[in-house]
């Protein structure tokens, strides 16, 4: 059985408790005690993601209260398409990674379903009803709310940094009713993500409320992103009889871990590219050996607005010193001006529309030098639809971006929403009013 350990020392606990808890005890983030390492028989007859995941995963949730339910959460969670796209013409062996088929048409789909799913199966030893408490930069927040809507044993609650998610974002954060409650923040994502992490320590609203996290923060939300890493690595070795390289547009670092854990456990992945926004602290980090967590500056790509990054300390528990990480990734921050010329270009060139996210991987991509391209093959992890920011993409394209049914239908509810200052008494207010 592999228990998971907290980042910052408290004792192991099994699965089923770390995806419960969200956070550690001790306020550090749950990752496995150590990583199984899988041999390629163990996916020799899976192809699909539900397949592969419950192959990856098993090794975790072996020993744990919710084992036997694990090919029906992969089953349930993965619903949807996950296409690995050539891009014919592109220097090097290039493929686009299409994490946007999801019911919110971004990748964070991936992991809230999941969750919800785990949590779901577990809620029948719960006394009390779970309140999910979310921060979220555009993504998270819809995911979580599509995934955990009209499911009785739990509630929901998003923060979001008021004008700072693009409309479509907002809409899907604001548009639920029932059991899910979205809060507009006067404040930046690291706000939300602060009174977030301040519910949890906050004693009133631990009387008052079982709370979870759905926020990158649980081990529950990475795990099984490691499985389309998974999937997609297993491919490419397929086609190309090569291991894949994976550019990763990051922010909280949530996504790009999920890929290194892939790796750790044996995964068929070479390079591993961390492509940042004008939000540089990671990039910086690398070159300069400092870590110095700054306020999150507010880009195109807006959901990698992130000076802080969570996951930072999951990182850095994989490789503890600068020099170690420097050898397992590279980091490379990319302008808004880069953004915009990246969409065109590759629109104009090889008829891909980017997300601005996505543009961020692109452009690093397009920066590496014939020589890396050269190494590959190379995947592209294409982190949400470019429907979501169509006031960005339209213009720079010329041309109207269709719209997926799926989030044509969130489109079309009527929006319910609470505005608050950036303070945790402010949340505790909303919170209890709300109860
Ligand atoms: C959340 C998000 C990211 C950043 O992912 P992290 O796991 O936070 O690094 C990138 N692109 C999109 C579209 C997102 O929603």
């Amino acid at each position: 059985m592999i228990s998971f350990r907290s980042t910052r020392g408290a004792a192991p606990v099994p699965l089923s408790r770390a995806l419960r808890d969200g956070i550690a005890e001790d306020g550090g983030l749950y990752v496995p005690e150590r990583f199984p390492v899988l041999d390629a028989s163990t996916f020799s007859e899976a192809q699909s993601l539900p397949d592969v995941a419950a192959r990856l995963l098993a090794p975790f949730f072996e020993g744990d209260a919710l084992e036997a339910h694990l090919p029906a959460i992969t089953a349930g969670a993965f619903d949807f398409p996950v296409p690995l796209v050539d891009v014919p013409g592109a220097p090097g062996k290039l493929a686009v990674l299409e994490l946007f088929h999801g019911p919110t048409a971004a990748f964070k789909d991936f992991g809230a379903r999941f969750l919800a799913a785990c949590l779901g199966a577990m809620a029948g030893g719960e006394r009390r009803k779970l309140t999910i408490l979310v921060a979220t930069s555009g993504d998270t927040g819809g995911a979580v709310a599509a995934a955990f809507h009209g499911m009785p044993w739990a509630e929901v609650v998003v923060l979001y940094p008021k004008g700072l998610v693009s409309p479509r974002q907002e809409q899907q954060l604001t548009c639920w009713d029932g059991n899910v409650r979205a809060l507009s923040v006067h404040g930046t994502f690291d706000d939300c993500q602060r009174m977030v992490k301040e519910a949890f320590a906050d004693p009133e609203l631990s009387r008052a409320f079982a709370l979870s996290s759905a926020n990158s923060i649980n081990v529950g939300r990475l795990l099984p992103q490691a499985a389309y890493y998974a999937l997609a690595s297993l491919a490419v070795q397929r086609a190309h009889g090569a291991k894949a390289s994976f550019v990763v547009p990051s922010g909280n670092l949530g996504n790009v871990v999920a890929c290194l854990w892939a790796r750790r456990m044996g995964l068929p992945i070479d390079r591993v590219v961390l492509a940042h926004n004008d939000n540089r602290t990671v990039p910086d980090l690398l070159r300069t050996g400092r870590f110095e967590p700054r306020a999150s500056v507010a880009t195109l790509a807006s959901a990698m607005d992130v000076g802080n990054p969570s996951n930072l300390e999951r990182l850095r528990v994989l490789y503890p010193d600068v020099e170690e990480l420097r050898g397992a990734v590279d980091a490379v921050s990319v302008s808004d001006d880069a953004i915009r010329a990246r969409i065109r270009q590759d629109h104009a060139r090889y008829h891909v529309v980017h997300c601005p996210h996505t543009a961020v991987g692109a452009e690093a991509y397009a920066n590496l030098g014939a020589e890396q391209q050269a190494r590959g093959p190379w995947v592209l992890v294409s982190t949400a639809h470019p429907a979501k920011f169509h006031e960005i993409v339209e213009p720079l394209v010329g041309a109207p971006i269709p719209v997926p049914p799926a989030l044509a239908r969130l489109l079309a509810l009527p929006q319910r929403k609470t505005e608050i200052a950036p303070e945790l008494s402010a949340l505790r207010a909303a919170m209890l009013a709300g109860a």
